[in-house]
């Protein structure tokens, strides 16, 4: 049984930094220099990250999820799969990357127990690839996907995060994909977060908006189911197996059912990815702290997690950028 917070939210997931570290300098994530990494001796070992997921689990975690920065830019990841993986009471492992490198590694993720991937894309046309990520190629993503399904990494998630102005002329383009029925296209409002407060204050789309053009287009779209336990809100269109999500931070929060606790890459435990607050683990860890020593300082995280964020009243996150908390 999940660990309740002060709001009666069972606690069920702990999303897992890896790196801070990226391949891609995507425009409203981080600057073309990229941010100044944090030291290597300052980033969790191995080891650390599945002592604190042995412990969330013995408090009913059961869904990990590993992010980053871009988690595969990791050496060794396919082994902390496998070692979270074989964590009793860990049911469901899943990673979200931008599948630049997925086609090199699905396979072996896969065999080392990762169950399935969220992949990140915002736009469809290479040109645009390459001016939002400044380093990619399309063509990598997409093979990326392809790779993910074939190794059975699914349902393989497409996240799309919608900024007025760069990629929103595209949803419709991205939703006409749930044709077919492996594809499930999520799109996202983007947050306001440390820098890109100002990608997030002028390029924000509401996703009423992003459902009226795609239902204009290409027609009703009824409401579907796709698991995961996530706050999306998902659709089909009519006659279709694919489907179209909706999350919605702005314009519908869902802290209401919030059941998620975030591990940053330097070790911190960060109960509300739009509040600064966080617990250091790292030290503890380095000093020798027992499983239920590191216990305690989950639930000591469970109990500071806030009813909900307060983006509406102007309070935004300093702290960190999006890619030093994986989202
Ligand atoms: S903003 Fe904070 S409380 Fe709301 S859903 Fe996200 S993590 Fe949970």
């Amino acid at each position: 049984m999940p660990y309740l917070d002060n709001f009666d939210r069972p606690i069920s997931y702990l999303r897992v930094s890896v790196t801070d570290r990226c391949n891609l300098r995507c425009i409203y994530c981080m600057p073309p220099e990229g941010i100044p990494w944090r030291l290597h001796r300052e980033i969790l070992r191995y080891e650390e990250i599945e002592r604190v997921v042995r412990a969330a689990a013995s408090l009913g975690i059961s869904k990990v999820r590993l992010t980053g920065g871009e988690p595969l830019v990791r050496k060794g990841l396919v082994g902390l799969v496998s070692m979270i993986a074989r964590i009793p009471g860990i049911d469901d492992l899943a990673m979200t990357t931008n599948g630049i490198l997925l086609a090199r590694y699905a396979e072996e993720l896969k065999a080392a127990g990762l169950n399935r991937v969220n992949v990140s894309l915002d736009t469809l046309r290479p040109e645009r690839f390459r001016r939002i990520t400044r380093l990619g190629e399309l063509s990598d993503t997409l093979e990326g996907i392809a790779a993910g399904k074939d190794a059975g990494l699914v349902p393989v998630k497409v996240n799309t995060v919608v900024i007025r102005g760069l990629n929103d002329d595209e949803v419709v383009d991205f939703a006409r994909l749930t044709r077919a029925p492996d594809w499930h296209v999520r799109f996202i409002e983007v947050m306001p977060l440390g820098d890109n407060a100002d990608w997030a204050g002028n390029g924000y789309v509401p996703m009423g908006e992003v459902r009226e053009r795609i239902e204009r287009e290409l027609g009703e779209l009824i409401p579907a189911r796709l698991g995961g336990g996530g706050p999306a809100r998902y659709y089909r269109l009519l006659g279709t197996q694919g489907t179209i999500g909706f999350i919605t931070p702005i314009s519908e929060h869902f802290c209401y059912q919030c059941n998620r606790l975030r591990l940053t890459a330097d070790g911190k435990l960060r109960p509300c990815l739009l509040s600064d607050y966080e617990i250091n683990l790292r030290t503890p860890l380095r000093q020798g702290a027992t499983i239920e020593q590191i216990k305690c300082l989950i639930v000591e995280a469970v109990r500071a997690k806030p009813e909900r964020h307060h983006l509406s009243e102007q309070v935004i996150p300093q702290g960190r950028t999006m890619s030093e908390i994986g989202g």
